[in-house]
């Protein structure tokens, strides 16, 4: 059973103060799972088949209480948020990524509705393979975009990348490209996006086919981030040759280089606690205090978070918003 009351009002109709930036909505991603089906040699994941049972979604209190207090603190109307003074936005989103955050199954469908209740947007990034025709039948109505990450459409580049279960079996992208289209089909609102890592094993390849019949409304084409393995990282060249060779959807790309990555995003772990990557930080990431101990302002203001590359994260040449990780 679903429902859409509301446990804050949203302020559709707030306004900017003078001088501040402004974008439509803000997006928080959590994290909810480390642990993910495929085993890409690029991911900063743990690559554990099962979640580990300290992770935050598994309590559904602690679930509600922790998607409560973000929604608390960074909803539209709460001018206390220091991240006001520089930027406004007329509505939050939630974008549950992980790992893999499918292999939560019908946990996910649950989490999905609590945080529809609390007055949360609702996005979601997955490799696809555990997309069904049913789990889509269910999310599509709650979902503002649909997001998979695809990063070649050869079965051997994928496989040498990881992006296969462990059996060896490999996302069907056809059965995938139905279920995209089935889940436009239930929502026509629903935007979705395609994330493409652009690494040594993928640089080369032409995805042009694939991009044309998922038709994403966004491609987000992102460059490895060698924060804990550079051994697929790719040059400046490589990469400008990439985004170079599929200009034709250049309406619908938004590149990310490294640089561009960095204290840009607002990430919640799987622990609830911020998590901020920089270069810079040995491991690559930077921890908060969990925010169900210490509230979600003090944990906030734990982290370094980079406003202006947010903002343009936001604001690009789409002139919408079109981030998460
Ligand atoms: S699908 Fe995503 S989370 Fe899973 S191993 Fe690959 S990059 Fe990591």
């Amino acid at each position: 059973m679903h429902t859409n009351a509301l446990i804050f009002p949203t302020n559709s109709a707030a306004k900017p103060p003078a001088k501040i930036s402004a974008v439509n909505e803000l997006t928080i991603n959590w994290h909810v799972t480390e642990a993910c089906n495929y085993r890409c040699q690029y991911c900063y994941a743990k690559w554990k088949d099962y979640p580990n049972p300290r992770e935050l979604f598994h309590d559904r209190g602690r679930t509600r209480d922790l998607l409560i207090e973000l929604f608390r603190y960074f909803q539209p109307t709460n001018t206390s948020n220091p991240l006001r003074e520089e930027l406004s936005w007329k509505a939050l989103r939630l974008n549950l990524a992980g790992g893999e955050p499918s292999i939560l199954g019908d946990r996910l469908l649950e989490i999905v509705q609590v945080a529809r209740e609390v007055g949360f947007q609702l996005s979601i990034i997955s490799n696809g393979s555990r997309l069904t025709r049913s789990m889509i039948k269910e999310l599509a109505p709650h979902l503002t975009c649909l997001g998979i990450s695809l990063d070649s459409a050869d079965p051997t580049t994928n496989m040498e990348i990881g992006r296969a279960l462990k059996s060896g079996k490999l996302l069907d992208l056809q059965e995938l490209t139905a279920n995209v289209h089935l889940a436009r089909k239930i929502n026509p609102l629903l935007t979705v996006k395609i994330n493409t890592v652009v690494n040594l094993l993928n640089a080369g390849e032409d995805l042009s086919g694939l991009i044309q019949e998922i038709r994403p409304q966004r491609w987000k084409i992102l460059r490895m981030l060698p924060i804990i393995d550079a051994s697929l990282a790719i040059s400046d060249e490589e990469f400008a040759a990439f985004v170079q060779k599929h200009r034709a959807f250049q309406s619908v790309q938004c590149v990310e280089d490294n640089q561009d990555m960095c204290e840009s995003y607002l990430m919640v772990d799987p622990f609830g606690r911020f998590f901020q990557n920089h270069p810079s930080l040995t491991g690559g990431y930077q921890y908060s205090k969990p925010i169900l101990s210490v509230g979600a302002g003090t944990a906030f203001s734990e982290m370094a978070f980079n406003s202006t590359s947010f903002q343009s994260r936001y604001t690009g040449e789409l002139g919408e918003s079109h981030e998460e990780v």
